[in-house]
C-alpha cells in the first residue's frame, strides 16, 4: 500500500510518535495505565477551562457516535423533552438517536448551509416549555459550517436548560470554554482535533447535573452515570479499554501542549484552510459554506464543471499522497477536504499544485 496523507476529518494523519505509542501492549489494571486515564481525563477539563470542582471528564469506549448516544440515554428523562438544532448530517443523527431511545424531541432544521437563528429558537422556547434540554452541532463536519455557540449558550443560560454540545470535530482545535458558555455536557472523540487515533470519546460533563443521572441509561454499557461512578474511583473502565488507543491519545495531548495549545492549533488550521480556499477559488473550485460561517476544519466544494468526476479525482490526488473526501450533500455535487491532523502549511500547497495541475489536465482534455 502506498503511503498517503489524510485530509479527512478523521481518521486523520497522526505524528509518527502517536503511533509508536501503540507498540506496547498495556495492562488494563495495571496503575501505571489507569494513572494515564486519570491524567487524559484532567487534561480535557484543562483544555476545556473547566475547574475540576465543578466538572468531570468521562470516557466512552467506541466511536464518537456512541459517546452521543451515551449522553442522550443516560442523561434524558422520559418526562424530559429535548429541542435538536439541525442543519446537517450529524445534528439529523442525534435526532435518530433520539427517536431510537423513545425521547420526547422536537427538531429545529435549518438549510445546511445556513446557521440557527436566535429568534427562532427564542420562539421555540417560549412556545413549548416542556423542553428541557437543548442539544447542538458546533461544527457540522457534514459541510464545514460552524454554529454559534455563543448565541445557543445564551438561550440555553437565560431560560435555564441543560446543554448538550456535539464538539466532536472541533474540540481541540478550536478554543472552547465550557464552564463560560454554561455546556452541561460536551461531547468530543479521540481521532479528530486532538490528534489521536479512534476507538473512544469523551464528555466534559457538569458534575451537578450527572450526579441526578443515576439509574436514567436505557443501556448497560452506554450508561454515562455508571462509566463515571466507576472510572472516578482509580481510572478503570468498566470494560475492556482501547489501551493502544488511550496510549496513543495521552501522546497526543502532550504534543497538542507542545504545539502550544488550542490557540496555535487552530492558528495552524486557519491559516491552512485559508490557504486551500483562496488557492482552489482561483481554479473556480468554489467552497459551498460562505467565508464568515466556515470552520477552520473542513471544507465542502463544489464541483468546478458538469464533466467534474470525483472518483478520478480522488484517484489522482491519492496516488500523489492526499486522500480526500467525498461531499455528503443530497443536492448539489461536492466533495470534501479537511484541515485537521498532522498537515502543515507546505501539505496544503503541495495539495493546490496538484489539484493546478488536474484541473489543467482537465481543460486541454
Ligand atoms: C465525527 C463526528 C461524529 C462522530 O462520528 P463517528 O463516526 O461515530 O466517530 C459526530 N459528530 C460530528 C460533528 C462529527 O464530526
Amino acid at each position: 500500500m502506498n503511503s498517503y496523507k489524510l485530509l479527512t476529518p478523521g481518521p486523520l494523519t497522526t505524528t509518527r510518535t502517536v503511533k509508536e505509542e501503540m507498540l506496547l501492549d498495556r495492562c488494563t489494571w495495571d496503575d501505571e495505565y489507569k494513572s494515564m486515564t486519570q491524567q487524559i481525563r484532567s487534561q480535557l477539563l484543562n483544555l476545556a477551562g473547566a475547574d475540576p470542582v465543578k466538572y468531570t471528564t468521562v470516557l466512552m469506549q467506541g466511536s464518537g457516535t456512541f459517546t452521543v448516544e451515551s449522553v442522550l440515554t443516560s442523561t434524558i428523562r422520559d418526562e424530559d423533552k429535548l429541542l435538536i438544532v439541525t442543519n446537517g448530517a450529524y445534528g439529523e443523527r442525534i435526532v435518530q438517536i433520539a427517536a431510537c431511545i423513545g425521547l420526547q424531541h422536537t427538531e429545529y432544521r435549518v438549510n445546511f448551509d445556513e446557521q440557527p437563528n436566535e429568534s427562532d429558537i427564542r420562539s421555540i422556547l417560549e412556545n413549548d416549555p416542556s423542553i428541557s434540554h437543548i442539544a447542538m452541532v458546533h461544527c457540522e463536519t457534514t459541510t464545514g459550517i460552524l454554529n454559534p455557540l455563543d448565541m445557543i449558550s445564551k438561550l440555553s443560560i437565560a431560560y435555564r436548560k441543560t446543554l448538550i454540545i456535539d464538539a466532536m470535530s472541533s474540540f481541540g482545535g478550536i478554543e472552547i470554554d465550557v464552564p463560560s458558555l454554561g455546556i452541561d455536557y460536551l461531547i468530543s472523540s479521540a481521532n479528530k482535533c486532538i490528534q489521536g487515533v479512534p476507538g473512544f470519546g469523551f464528555v466534559i460533563a457538569n458534575k451537578e447535573k450527572l450526579t441526578a443521572c443515576e439509574g436514567i441509561a436505557r443501556s448497560l454499557s452506554l450508561d454515562l452515570y455508571d462509566q463515571w461512578q466507576g472510572m472516578d474511583k482509580d481510572g478503570k473502565w468498566r470494560f475492556t479499554s482501547p489501551t493502544h488507543v488511550v496510549a496513543a491519545f495521552s501522546k497526543a495531548l502532550e504534543e497538542l501542549v507542545q504545539e502550544g495549545g488550542v490557540a496555535a492549533r487552530f492558528i495552524r488550521y486557519r491559516g491552512n484552510n485559508a490557504l486551500l480556499r483562496e488557492r482552489l477559488a482561483q481554479l473556480g473550485i468554489h467552497a459551498y459554506i460562505a467565508s464568515d460561517k466556515q470552520s477552520p476544519i473542513i471544507t465542502t466544494f463544489l464541483f468546478p464543471n458538469e464533466s467534474f468526476s470525483f472518483p478520478h479525482f480522488y484517484a489522482y490526488t491519492k496516488a500523489r499522497g492526499f486522500v480526500i473526501y467525498p461531499g455528503k450533500l443530497t443536492d448539489v455535487d461536492t466533495f470534501r477536504i479537511g484541515n485537521i491532523g498532522e498537515i502543515d502549511y507546505e501539505d496544503i500547497e503541495q495539495l493546490c499544485t496538484i489539484i493546478e495541475e488536474y484541473m489543467g489536465v482537465g481543460v486541454i482534455a
